[in-house]
Protein backbone atom coordinates (compact mmCIF):
# COMPACT_ATOMS: atom_id res chain seq x y z
CA UNK A 1 0.00 0.00 0.00
CA UNK A 2 1.53 3.49 -0.98
CA UNK A 3 1.73 6.10 1.11
CA UNK A 4 -0.86 8.53 -0.88
CA UNK A 5 -3.63 5.86 -0.38
CA UNK A 6 -4.95 7.18 2.46
CA UNK A 7 -5.07 11.10 0.73
CA UNK A 8 -7.14 9.43 -2.37
CA UNK A 9 -11.28 9.49 -1.36
CA UNK A 10 -13.12 6.89 -3.29
CA UNK A 11 -16.39 7.37 -4.43
CA UNK A 12 -19.18 5.97 -2.90
CA UNK A 13 -22.12 6.98 -4.93
CA UNK A 14 -22.03 4.16 -7.06
CA UNK A 15 -22.34 6.52 -10.24
CA UNK A 16 -19.67 6.76 -13.15
CA UNK A 17 -17.09 9.60 -11.88
CA UNK A 18 -17.84 11.69 -14.57
CA UNK A 19 -20.90 11.31 -17.21
CA UNK A 20 -21.68 13.58 -19.95
CA UNK A 21 -24.99 13.20 -22.31
CA UNK A 22 -25.19 15.28 -25.32
CA UNK A 23 -23.01 18.19 -24.19
CA UNK A 24 -22.73 21.00 -26.14
CA UNK A 25 -20.94 24.00 -25.79
CA UNK A 26 -20.63 27.22 -27.75
CA UNK A 27 -18.94 30.79 -27.48
CA UNK A 28 -21.37 33.14 -29.41
CA UNK A 29 -21.71 31.56 -32.88
CA UNK A 30 -18.78 29.49 -32.17
CA UNK A 31 -19.89 25.97 -31.79
CA UNK A 32 -16.98 23.96 -29.91
CA UNK A 33 -18.50 21.20 -28.46
CA UNK A 34 -21.17 19.09 -30.62
CA UNK A 35 -22.68 16.70 -28.56
CA UNK A 36 -20.21 14.79 -26.38
CA UNK A 37 -21.37 12.07 -24.83
CA UNK A 38 -19.19 9.21 -22.76
CA UNK A 39 -18.51 8.32 -19.29
CA UNK A 40 -15.39 8.08 -16.99
CA UNK A 41 -15.62 5.49 -14.21
CA UNK A 42 -14.54 5.24 -10.50
CA UNK A 43 -10.60 4.34 -10.75
CA UNK A 44 -10.33 5.21 -14.32
CA UNK A 45 -7.63 6.51 -16.33
CA UNK A 46 -9.33 8.21 -19.31
CA UNK A 47 -7.18 9.77 -21.94
CA UNK A 48 -8.81 12.58 -24.12
CA UNK A 49 -6.10 12.97 -27.39
CA UNK A 50 -7.07 15.17 -30.41
CA UNK A 51 -5.93 18.13 -32.78
CA UNK A 52 -5.70 21.29 -31.21
CA UNK A 53 -8.40 22.86 -31.55
CA UNK A 54 -10.33 19.91 -31.23
CA UNK A 55 -12.70 21.03 -27.85
CA UNK A 56 -10.57 18.99 -25.32
CA UNK A 57 -9.67 21.77 -22.78
CA UNK A 58 -13.14 23.13 -22.76
CA UNK A 59 -14.72 19.87 -21.99
CA UNK A 60 -12.59 19.75 -19.46
CA UNK A 61 -13.26 22.88 -18.18
CA UNK A 62 -16.98 22.14 -18.37
CA UNK A 63 -16.14 19.63 -15.68
CA UNK A 64 -14.43 21.91 -13.42
CA UNK A 65 -17.41 24.49 -13.69
CA UNK A 66 -14.86 26.93 -15.44
CA UNK A 67 -17.42 27.01 -18.23
CA UNK A 68 -21.08 26.37 -18.78
CA UNK A 69 -22.47 23.72 -20.91
CA UNK A 70 -24.89 25.28 -23.60
CA UNK A 71 -27.25 22.22 -23.59
CA UNK A 72 -26.80 18.76 -22.53
CA UNK A 73 -25.73 17.12 -19.41
CA UNK A 74 -23.29 16.62 -17.33
CA UNK A 75 -22.82 15.14 -14.09
CA UNK A 76 -20.06 14.45 -11.88
CA UNK A 77 -20.09 11.81 -9.14
CA UNK A 78 -24.03 11.61 -9.99
CA UNK A 79 -24.22 15.06 -9.56
CA UNK A 80 -26.00 17.62 -12.22
CA UNK A 81 -22.94 19.97 -13.17
CA UNK A 82 -23.34 23.83 -14.63
CA UNK A 83 -26.66 23.27 -16.49
CA UNK A 84 -29.50 21.24 -16.64
CA UNK A 85 -32.45 20.87 -18.76
CA UNK A 86 -35.69 20.81 -17.56
CA UNK A 87 -38.27 20.84 -20.32
CA UNK A 88 -36.55 23.54 -22.83
CA UNK A 89 -35.59 25.84 -19.98
CA UNK A 90 -31.94 26.26 -18.53
CA UNK A 91 -31.34 25.40 -14.83
CA UNK A 92 -28.84 26.94 -13.20
CA UNK A 93 -26.99 25.36 -9.84
CA UNK A 94 -26.18 27.48 -6.74
CA UNK A 95 -23.24 28.93 -6.27
CA UNK A 96 -22.87 26.69 -2.69
CA UNK A 97 -23.23 24.05 -5.24
CA UNK A 98 -20.83 24.77 -7.64
CA UNK A 99 -18.56 25.64 -4.79
CA UNK A 100 -19.05 21.78 -2.69
CA UNK A 101 -18.62 20.30 -6.30
CA UNK A 102 -15.25 22.13 -7.76
CA UNK A 103 -13.64 21.16 -3.95
CA UNK A 104 -14.03 18.02 -4.99
CA UNK A 105 -12.48 18.29 -8.65
CA UNK A 106 -8.54 18.94 -8.97
CA UNK A 107 -7.17 20.34 -12.30
CA UNK A 108 -3.53 20.41 -13.51
CA UNK A 109 -2.78 22.67 -16.64
CA UNK A 110 -0.28 23.42 -19.04
CA UNK A 111 1.41 26.25 -17.17
CA UNK A 112 2.01 25.27 -13.63
CA UNK A 113 -0.15 28.41 -11.98
CA UNK A 114 2.04 27.99 -8.87
CA UNK A 115 2.07 31.50 -6.83
CA UNK A 116 5.16 32.80 -7.56
CA UNK A 117 5.74 34.86 -3.87
CA UNK A 118 5.03 31.39 -1.62
CA UNK A 119 7.50 28.05 -1.12
CA UNK A 120 6.33 24.89 -2.69
CA UNK A 121 4.91 24.25 0.93
CA UNK A 122 2.47 27.17 1.24
CA UNK A 123 1.18 26.35 -2.08
CA UNK A 124 0.50 22.74 -1.29
CA UNK A 125 -1.17 24.23 2.21
CA UNK A 126 -3.03 27.21 0.81
CA UNK A 127 -6.50 26.11 -0.34
CA UNK A 128 -7.14 23.89 2.24
CA UNK A 129 -6.72 26.00 5.35
CA UNK A 130 -8.63 29.09 2.86
CA UNK A 131 -11.37 26.84 1.57
CA UNK A 132 -11.55 23.92 3.46
CA UNK A 133 -10.92 25.95 6.81
CA UNK A 134 -7.83 22.82 7.44
CA UNK A 135 -5.81 24.30 10.60
CA UNK A 136 -1.90 24.98 9.60
CA UNK A 137 -0.85 22.20 11.03
CA UNK A 138 -3.02 19.53 9.54
CA UNK A 139 -2.57 21.21 5.91
CA UNK A 140 1.04 21.21 6.51
CA UNK A 141 1.52 17.45 7.45
CA UNK A 142 -0.40 16.53 4.28
CA UNK A 143 1.67 18.87 2.53
CA UNK A 144 4.95 17.23 3.46
CA UNK A 145 3.61 13.75 2.89
CA UNK A 146 2.21 14.78 -0.63
CA UNK A 147 5.95 16.49 -1.32
CA UNK A 148 7.54 13.94 -0.10
CA UNK A 149 5.50 11.68 -2.53
CA UNK A 150 6.10 13.40 -5.71
CA UNK A 151 9.75 13.37 -4.86
CA UNK A 152 10.41 16.76 -3.39
CA UNK A 153 10.47 16.32 0.16
CA UNK A 154 13.35 17.95 0.27
CA UNK A 155 12.21 21.43 -1.70
CA UNK A 156 9.47 22.51 0.33
CA UNK A 157 10.98 25.62 1.21
CA UNK A 158 11.87 26.18 -2.38
CA UNK A 159 10.08 29.14 -4.34
CA UNK A 160 9.05 28.54 -7.80
CA UNK A 161 11.43 30.10 -9.37
CA UNK A 162 13.71 28.24 -7.93
CA UNK A 163 12.68 24.95 -9.15
CA UNK A 164 12.81 23.28 -12.74
CA UNK A 165 9.05 23.05 -14.66
CA UNK A 166 8.91 19.19 -14.05
CA UNK A 167 9.07 20.18 -9.91
CA UNK A 168 7.03 23.22 -10.44
CA UNK A 169 4.43 20.67 -11.88
CA UNK A 170 5.07 17.95 -9.19
CA UNK A 171 4.00 20.73 -6.90
CA UNK A 172 0.93 21.45 -9.14
CA UNK A 173 -0.09 17.91 -8.39
CA UNK A 174 0.67 17.96 -5.16
CA UNK A 175 -1.66 21.30 -4.76
CA UNK A 176 -4.62 19.59 -6.07
CA UNK A 177 -4.22 16.31 -4.37
CA UNK A 178 -3.93 18.23 -1.25
CA UNK A 179 -7.81 19.21 -1.43
CA UNK A 180 -8.29 15.28 -1.64
CA UNK A 181 -9.89 15.47 -4.96
CA UNK A 182 -12.10 12.75 -6.20
CA UNK A 183 -11.42 13.24 -9.45
CA UNK A 184 -8.50 14.87 -11.46
CA UNK A 185 -8.52 16.63 -14.27
CA UNK A 186 -4.75 17.17 -16.46
CA UNK A 187 -4.65 19.61 -19.45
CA UNK A 188 -1.38 18.31 -21.21
CA UNK A 189 0.46 18.39 -18.17
CA UNK A 190 3.93 18.13 -19.68
CA UNK A 191 3.32 20.21 -22.90
CA UNK A 192 5.35 23.23 -21.88
CA UNK A 193 8.03 21.14 -19.73
CA UNK A 194 11.36 20.27 -21.81
CA UNK A 195 11.69 16.48 -23.08
CA UNK A 196 14.10 15.01 -19.99
CA UNK A 197 11.78 16.78 -17.70
CA UNK A 198 8.11 15.15 -19.04
CA UNK A 199 8.86 11.81 -17.67
CA UNK A 200 8.94 12.85 -13.71
CA UNK A 201 5.49 14.18 -13.70
CA UNK A 202 4.11 11.22 -16.07
CA UNK A 203 6.17 8.79 -13.20
CA UNK A 204 3.84 10.80 -10.85
CA UNK A 205 0.80 10.27 -12.06
CA UNK A 206 1.47 6.65 -13.26
CA UNK A 207 1.64 6.09 -9.62
CA UNK A 208 -2.03 7.99 -8.84
CA UNK A 209 -3.08 6.03 -11.07
CA UNK A 210 -1.64 2.74 -9.66
CA UNK A 211 -2.99 4.40 -5.93
CA UNK A 212 -6.89 4.15 -7.85
CA UNK A 213 -7.69 8.06 -8.29
CA UNK A 214 -9.74 9.11 -11.22
CA UNK A 215 -7.99 10.64 -13.78
CA UNK A 216 -9.22 12.52 -17.41
CA UNK A 217 -6.00 13.20 -18.95
CA UNK A 218 -5.70 15.24 -22.02
CA UNK A 219 -2.19 14.71 -23.78
CA UNK A 220 -0.01 14.20 -26.46
CA UNK A 221 1.98 11.05 -24.60
CA UNK A 222 0.91 8.03 -26.40
CA UNK A 223 3.10 5.84 -24.68
CA UNK A 224 1.38 7.06 -21.37
CA UNK A 225 -1.88 6.84 -22.70
CA UNK A 226 -1.30 2.67 -24.08
CA UNK A 227 0.70 1.76 -20.56
CA UNK A 228 -1.48 3.77 -18.24
CA UNK A 229 -5.03 4.69 -20.05
CA UNK A 230 -8.10 2.04 -19.18
CA UNK A 231 -9.71 4.50 -21.83
CA UNK A 232 -9.30 6.31 -24.60
CA UNK A 233 -11.51 9.18 -26.87
CA UNK A 234 -10.26 11.10 -29.86
CA UNK A 235 -11.56 14.15 -30.30
CA UNK A 236 -12.12 16.44 -33.30
CA UNK A 237 -14.10 19.65 -34.05
CA UNK A 238 -16.36 18.92 -31.28
CA UNK A 239 -17.49 15.30 -31.06
CA UNK A 240 -16.12 12.04 -29.91
CA UNK A 241 -14.77 10.60 -33.10
CA UNK A 242 -13.24 7.01 -31.65
CA UNK A 243 -13.06 5.80 -28.26
CA UNK A 244 -12.16 2.24 -26.69
CA UNK A 245 -9.26 0.71 -24.83
CA UNK A 246 -5.91 2.86 -25.66
CA UNK A 247 -3.84 -0.08 -27.32
CA UNK A 248 -7.34 -0.99 -29.39
CA UNK A 249 -7.52 2.67 -30.75
CA UNK A 250 -3.74 3.59 -31.01
CA UNK A 251 -2.74 0.67 -32.72
CA UNK A 252 -5.66 -0.25 -34.81
CA UNK A 253 -7.82 2.71 -35.31
CA UNK A 254 -10.95 2.98 -37.37
CA UNK A 255 -11.63 6.41 -38.77
CA UNK A 256 -10.01 8.27 -40.93
CA UNK A 257 -9.82 11.19 -38.92
CA UNK A 258 -8.29 8.96 -36.19
CA UNK A 259 -5.76 7.31 -38.35
CA UNK A 260 -4.72 10.98 -39.96
CA UNK A 261 -4.00 12.37 -36.36
CA UNK A 262 -1.92 9.35 -35.22
CA UNK A 263 0.26 9.09 -38.08
CA UNK A 264 1.33 12.77 -37.22
CA UNK A 265 1.97 12.21 -33.71
CA UNK A 266 3.11 8.90 -32.81
P1 LIG B 1 -8.16 22.09 -27.45
O1 LIG B 1 -7.95 22.06 -25.98
O2 LIG B 1 -8.65 20.80 -28.00
O3 LIG B 1 -6.96 22.58 -28.19
P2 LIG B 1 -9.99 24.24 -26.83
O4 LIG B 1 -11.08 23.62 -26.04
O5 LIG B 1 -8.96 25.00 -26.12
O6 LIG B 1 -9.32 23.13 -27.76
O7 LIG B 1 -10.60 25.23 -27.91
C1 LIG B 1 -11.56 24.82 -28.85
C2 LIG B 1 -12.03 26.03 -29.59
O8 LIG B 1 -12.78 26.86 -28.71
C3 LIG B 1 -10.91 26.88 -30.16
O9 LIG B 1 -11.29 27.28 -31.46
C4 LIG B 1 -10.88 28.06 -29.21
O10 LIG B 1 -10.46 29.22 -29.89
C5 LIG B 1 -12.32 28.18 -28.78
N1 LIG B 1 -12.45 28.79 -27.46
C6 LIG B 1 -12.01 28.27 -26.29
N2 LIG B 1 -12.30 29.08 -25.26
C7 LIG B 1 -12.93 30.15 -25.79
C8 LIG B 1 -13.51 31.35 -25.22
N3 LIG B 1 -13.48 31.60 -23.91
N4 LIG B 1 -14.09 32.22 -26.08
C9 LIG B 1 -14.13 31.96 -27.40
N5 LIG B 1 -13.63 30.85 -27.99
C10 LIG B 1 -13.05 29.97 -27.19
MG1 LIG C 1 -6.27 22.48 -24.84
Amino acid sequence: MSKLSKDIVQSTSGQPMVRAEGVHKSFGLAHILKGIDLEVNPREVFCLIGPSGSGKSTFLRCINHLEKISAGRLWVDGDLVGYRQKGDKLHELREKEVAAQRRDIGMVFQRFNLFPHMTALENVVEAPIRVKGETRAVARERAQRLLDRVGLGDRTGHYPAQLSGGQQQRVAIARALAMQPKLMLFDEPTSALDPELVGEVLDVMRDLAEDGMTMIVVTHEMGFAREVGDSLVFMDDGVVVESGHPRDVLTNPQHERTQSFLSKVL
